[in-house]
């Protein structure tokens, strides 16, 4: 049986907006096609993992207080991380996760929160707590080439700067930061997005992207991946996507 080995990064501390559902629709996406999903959760405190040991590594949102506590956690692991992402091992970052791989986040309050430096992008929150985006999200991005629509909703006060691969063009929604154009960061193994939802849930062909990158790599073989019924995904997309961007 194939088995895919995903860690979870800090599921009790970045949990504020529901991403644990990206890890529940990666499970049900592998062993609906009999495929092993191996999920281990790391936390403070926890073994030290090595990354490369993983085939995804997935990280979620949280609030500027957790994102301070885990930061000083996380910079021990920059050196492995940053190996892991040069063999290939796929990084799955929400918002507050996707913010603390870049250079810095600095919070609402001013404090600058060291970033891994793993990318150059850097964020920082406006001083007006009330200035945050806020709200249902839709960009348009190339997955295997193929040109698709990605649904979300984003919540954060963090302004993300210095994007030069982003994930894809907002045509409903703020983006990285209010009026931007771009959302998130895309290069090869890592996808970097504010979209919570959880985000797989309203993605099912992103998810299988992923599935399919990580078996790819891992068996060294093209991945054919079964069919699953996506109808109520698929209706789903539809109403939101009319509501979104047809209304
Ligand atoms: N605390 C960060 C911000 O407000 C990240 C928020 C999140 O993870 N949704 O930008």
């Amino acid at each position: 049986m194939k088995e895919l080995k995903i860690l979870y990064l800090y599921p009790d501390i970045l949990e504020l907006y529901g991403d644990f559902g990206n890890i529940q629709v990666l499970r049900y996406r592998l062993e609906q096609r009999g495929i092993q999903a191996t999920i281990i959760p790391y936390s403070i405190g926890d073994t030290p993992p090595n990354f490369s040991d993983y085939d995804l590594v997935f990280a979620g949102g949280g609030a500027d207080q957790e994102q301070e506590i885990l930061a000083q956690d996380l910079i021990q692991y920059k050196e492995n991380m940053k190996e892991a992402v040069q063999n290939g091992v796929f990084f799955l970052l929400i918002c507050g996760a996707y913010q603390l791989f870049g250079k810095y986040y600095k919070g609402v309050e001013g404090n600058l929160i060291p970033g891994l430096g793993i990318f150059d992008y850097y964020t920082e929150a406006l001083a007006d707590r009330k200035k945050r985006c806020i709200g249902n999200i839709v960009i348009n991005t190339k997955l295997n080439g193929k040109e698709t629509k990605i649904i979300g909703f984003e919540n954060h006060g963090g302004q993300t700067f210095d994007i030069h691969t982003p994930f894809g063009d907002v045509l409903f929604g703020n983006g990285n930061k209010f009026g931007d154009h771009k959302e998130g960061f895309f290069l090869d193994n890592v996808i970097a997005t504010y979209l919570h939802g959880p985000l797989l849930s309203k993605n099912p062909e992103l998810a299988d992207y992923i599935i399919q990158y990580c078996l790819h790599r891992k068996y060294q073989e093209d991945v054919v991946l079964e069919p699953l019924n996506d109808e109520f995904e698929n209706k789903a997309r539809e109403q939101l996507l009319n509501r979104f961007l047809h209304s």
